[in-house]
This record gives C-alpha cells, sequence and structure tokens, in this order.
C-alpha cells in the first residue's frame, strides 16, 4: 500500500538527499518544498521586492497569482527540477543569497497558503515522500510516516559549506554557519508554521550516521 512520507527537520541535516533515495527506492514521488519557497525567494529579487534595505510585502502578495511553480522529472539526475514561469531554477535557487531571503519570504501567510495548497495537491495520490519544515504539522498532519530530522549546527554547516564549495562559490565557513542558525532561528520562532516536531514523528539525529545508514534507517521504518 502507498503511503505518504513526511520529512522535517532543520536546515542542512540531509532531509533532501535521504527523501531523494528513498523515493526512488520505493518508486515514489519526491517534493522538495524548500526548493518551493526559495523559487518565490527568487522571484521577490528578480522583481525587485526584496532587498538588504527593503521588502514590499504587499507587492509581492499582490504578484503571487503571476508565480506559476512546477517540477519536471530530469531522467539524468533521477529527481524533479524547480521550474519558476517556465524555466529551470534549479541551480539559482541554491545560492547563498537565495538562503539569506528565504526566511523572511516563508513567514508571510499568503505565501504560505498557496504552497501549501499545492503541495496538498501533489499528494492526492499517495506514494509521495515530501520534505520541508511543516509537512507532518500542516500540510499532511494524517501522513502514515513522519520522520523529523537533526543533527548538530556544525555538522549541518560542514555539510552545507562543502556542497557550496563544490558548486564554485566565493563563500566561508562562517557565513555558512550564521546563515543555517539564523534560518533555524527564523524558522523555528515564526507566528505561521514555525518549524517544529509533530507529535507523532521519528526523530533521527544524523550527527553521526553515514547517508546509508539514514537511508536503510528510514526504509525500515517504511516497512514496520
Ligand atoms: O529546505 P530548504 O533549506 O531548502 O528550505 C529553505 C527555506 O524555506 C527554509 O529555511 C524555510 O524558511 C522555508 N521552508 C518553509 N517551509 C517548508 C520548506 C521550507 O518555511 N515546508
Amino acid at each position: 500500500k502507498k503511503i505518504i512520507i513526511a520529512i522535517d527537520g532543520y536546515s542542512s541535516t540531509g532531509k533532501s538527499t535521504m527523501a531523494k533515495q528513498l523515493a526512488r527506492a520505493l518508486g515514489y514521488i519526491y517534493v522538495d518544498t524548500g526548493a518551493m519557497y526559495r523559487a518565490v525567494t527568487l522571484y521577490a529579487l528578480q522583481k525587485g521586492y526584496i532587498d538588504e534595505n527593503d521588502f514590499r510585502k504587499d507587492a509581492l502578495v499582490a504578484d503571487l497569482k503571476a508565480i506559476d511553480l512546477s517540477f519536471k522529472y530530469n531522467p539524468e539526475l533521477q529527481y524533479s527540477e524547480m521550474y519558476l514561469n517556465g524555466s529551470n531554477v534549479e541551480k539559482e535557487i541554491r545560492t547563498l543569497e537565495v538562503s539569506g531571503y528565504v526566511s523572511q519570504i516563508s513567514v508571510v501567510p499568503e505565501v504560505r497558503q498557496k504552497l501549501v495548497a499545492l503541495q496538498q495537491e501533489m499528494g492526492r495520490e499517495k506514494g509521495l515522500v515530501m520534505d520541508g519544515r511543516d509537512i507532518g504539522t500542516v500540510v499532511f498532519p494524517h501522513a502514515e510516516l513522519k520522520i523529523f530530522m537533526t543533527a548538530s549546527p556544525d555538522i549541518r554547516a560542514t555539510r552545507r559549506y562543502k556542497e557550496l564549495l563544490d558548486r564554485g562559490a566565493l563563500i566561508s565557513y562562517e557565513e555558512v554557519l550564521e546563515n543555517v542558525q539564523k534560518r533555524d532561528f527564523l524558522d523555528s520562532n515564526r507566528e505561521h508554521s514555525p518549524l517544529k516536531k509533530a507529535e507523532d514523528a521519528i526523530v533521527m539525529d544524523n550527527s553521526a550516521m553515514s547517508q546509508k545508514e539514514q537511508f536503510e534507517r528510514a526504509l525500515s521504518l517504511v516497512q514496520m
């Protein structure tokens, strides 16, 4: 029987790596909801609704209808990539610039409403692994399996730093650590849909787990 698997947790805990592996192994669809918040952030940056001095929230909200988000499966990578108004934005949404603004965009209730509705629509057919911050609490409170991922801030920042370096970004470890901690603080303390563990979620602290161990643990939970 196909189920819905909700994976929530702090930034850079390896949610998406594990979610992708699970989806592949089970023949499920994988949805990265962080990519959706990042795509809206990229749009706001492109339109000049947000910069370091100013956030014109009302202008963004008034323009939300113009934002078309979709995922397209890339058979080479074996996962779906994020499209914003028809363009593949998978690379642009992963920059530290977008990471720096995304928590401000994701507090806006109208943004959350739009994205949660889209996410629930994608879950109408089961056989779905979705990762984010509020999947087990808000998007799918009745998901059959909920996993909450955590790891120490240092481990998370080190992982994210390596990822960004591999992509050729010019950044320091300290900048990455600061971004990871700031986002966790903002995500956990916002008014709407704060990041928190669902009561029935299983906690996985992967500070000392390999990717293989995490994947095997998650797969054993599915088969329970
Ligand atoms: O998962 P990722 O780190 O790419 O998410 C980027 C940001 O998007 C988070 O820091 C959070 O502010 C927001 N987010 C959210 N709710 C989700 C997924 C992501 O608020 N379900």
